[in-house]
């Protein structure tokens, strides 16, 4: 199958049109990351996104839905927060899992008696749910467990031959995937942290917990079970403080003739030979945005990358340490 990478036009939304109502998969851009859409209401073209990508049966998808859509036609929302979080953050990276009226393909749940959705701000984003006017479940448009596409470019190297159509909205802005926050209970539980922080969301909503996985029980949020986001090359993860400890890794990589790279925050950079630095920037913003195309430009360079966590901790940090750790996890030093 040749895979055409296409700007958001009247011509490629007609187009991304008919591959949609045929049960097909399109591949969009959104303020977060790439998304892989199918009909929501289809189970034919759900599974299509699952095979394309590799992903594990049981991992669910989340629904993308226009600003206008209805929300009450797909989900039961009977917590007074919900909709002031809708309000303060919405359209944006933040994704919602309320109970569903099961009115899309069980397929998109996995099961589940709960529907994640959400409201990407991303305008190429909106004109495609516009157009098209169907619900559409979509992930991140890689494949599964690789590093999330944040470039047409991206899902063009992981999806290409796969898929027929990429549309176009030039580089994420935001980097990392959208917050994903429970709203079926009493107070909102953050099961995956994203640029809608926890604290941002206790802000408005009064308060908010961090879902942490007990082991023995079920996993509320089936994809973190999975190592995820990961560079095809080896990766191993320092503490901000083992900075000398990871320049003598690099040595001793270097030294054995591995090529090595170093991601690291602005600070940390002038620690290492400049032109092996993958710099991801200061503030936690610019880290979330960089940091999957440095993983992607590491793993094209590099054999291994020596990531360097960078310091401080909560707020939009939280989101870019979990993904960092994800994609160094399981790697001894
Ligand atoms: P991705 O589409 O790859 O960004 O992954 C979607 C994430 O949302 C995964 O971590 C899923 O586990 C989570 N998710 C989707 N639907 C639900 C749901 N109904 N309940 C809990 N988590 C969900
Ligand atoms: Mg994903």
């Amino acid at each position: 199958m040749e895979t055409r990478i296409e700007k958001i036009t009247e011509s490629s939304l007609a187009e991304a049109q008919r591959i949609l109502r045929g049960g097909g998969v399109v591949a969009f851009p959104t303020e977060t990351v790439y998304g892989l859409a199918a009909d929501a209401r289809r189970d034919d073209a759900v599974r299509l996104i699952y095979a394309v990508k590799g992903r594990p049966s049981d991992n669910p998808l989340i629904v993308h839905v226009h600003r206008d859509f209805d929300l009450s036609s797909l989900v039961i929302d009977d917590m007074p927060y919900a909709k002031k979080l809708r309000d303060a953050f919405l359209p944006g990276p933040l994704t919602l899992v309320y109970k569903s009226r099961g009115t899309v393909s069980s397929v998109v749940s996995c099961g589940l008696d709960t529907l994640a959705v959400r409201v990407p701000s991303h305008e190429g984003a909106q004109a495609f749910l516009k157009y098209v006017d169907m619900p559409l479940a979509a992930p991140s448009a890689n494949l599964s467990k690789h590093v999330s596409p944040v470039s047409a470019e991206h899902v063009y190297a992981d999806l290409h031959g796969r898929i027929p159509l990429i549309l176009d909205g030039g580089e994420c802005s935001g980097g990392i995937e959208s917050t994903v926050c429970d709203v079926t209970g009493p107070i909102p539980v953050v099961l995956r942290e994203g640029l809608v922080s926890r604290e941002m969301i206790a802000s408005v909503a009064g308060d908010c917990a961090c879902y942490i996985p007990k082991e023995g029980e079920p996993v509320r949020s089936p994809g973190m079970k999975y190592k995820h986001y990961a560079p095809v090359c080896r990766t191993v993860l320092f503490a901000p403080e083992e900075r000398r400890e990871a320049l003598a890794y690099f040595m001793a990589c270097s030294a054995k003739g591995e090529r090595a790279l170093v991601l690291c925050e602005n600070d940390a950079a002038e620690s290492f030979p400049a032109d092996k630095v993958l710099d991801m920037g200061r503030t936690p913003e610019e880290m979330a945005a960089r940091l999957y195309a440095l993983l992607r430009e590491g793993e094209r360079r590099a054999d291994v990358i020596i990531a360097l966590k960078p310091r401080g901790s909560g707020g939009v940090l939280s989101g870019v340490l979990n993904r960092l750790c994800k994609a160094c996890a399981g790697e001894e030093k």
